[in-house]
């Protein structure tokens, strides 16, 4: 099984362009929303949590995350240990299930891809970029937060461009160059490999 990551900056389009290949009938494993079921369901990794954050880490067998946020909130070094604990129950888990997956090639996408070192577990790494001012107004509309918002959860991200650094693929999310063109030709390349 040919795997192939998707990431990208916040608001660059990740999500719509995995849209795009799932419409293509390419199966797709979300790491971020993985995460959080696995922060619930998996017993190990939510004994770590709450010996990490305290037991108001869960509320009512649900993930409290705004508790969660908040304690990671400005302490880089709890959200590191956090992200320790959590990163490799994922990458298990998509190993896993990559392996069920009948398909010629499936996609990982994920907005922690190379801080995590995740990418080393795919064959192909395509980072989708959009311009700054493109995502921050897309991420105001969908997420009804004020422009400076973003920017700060930009500014807490690995740039677009040191992650360029790390693609085999660029798609381009700008507007103008047709997306689903450009996923197509990937799609057409992937199946062929
Ligand atoms: P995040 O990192 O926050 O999860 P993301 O990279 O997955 O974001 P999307 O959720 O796919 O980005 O896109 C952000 C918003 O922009 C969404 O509301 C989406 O519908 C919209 N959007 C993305 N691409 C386009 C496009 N080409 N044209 C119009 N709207 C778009």
């Amino acid at each position: 099984m040919i795997k192939i990551g998707i990431t990208g900056g916040i608001g660059s389009g990740k999500t719509t362009v995995c849209s795009i290949f799932q419409y293509l009938s390419v199966p797709v494993y979300n790491a971020d929303y993985e995460a959080k079921k696995l922060m619930v369901n998996d017993k190990n990794l939510r004994k770590k949590i709450i010996a990490l954050l305290g037991t108001d880490s869960y509320k009512n067998d649900e993930l409290n995350r705004q508790f969660i946020a908040a304690q990671i909130f400005n302490d880089q070094e709890l959200l590191t240990k956090l992200n320790s604990y959590v990163h490799p129950i994922v990458k298990q888990d998509f190993i896993k299930w990559s392996s069920k997956q009948k398909a010629p090639y499936a996609i990982y996408e994920a907005a922690l891809m190379i801080e995590s070192e995740s990418y080393k577990l795919l064959d192909k790494l395509i980072v989708v970029t959009a311009p700054m001012e493109l995502r921050i107004d897309r991420v105001c509309q969908r997420d009804y937060v004020d422009p400076d918002k973003v920017m700060e959860r930009i500014r807490n991200q690995m740039s677009q461009e040191e992650m360029l650094m790390y693609a085999d693929h660029v798609i381009t999310n700008d507007g103008k160059i047709s997306l689903i063109k450009q996923v197509v030709e990937l799609h057409l390349l992937y199946k062929s490999l």
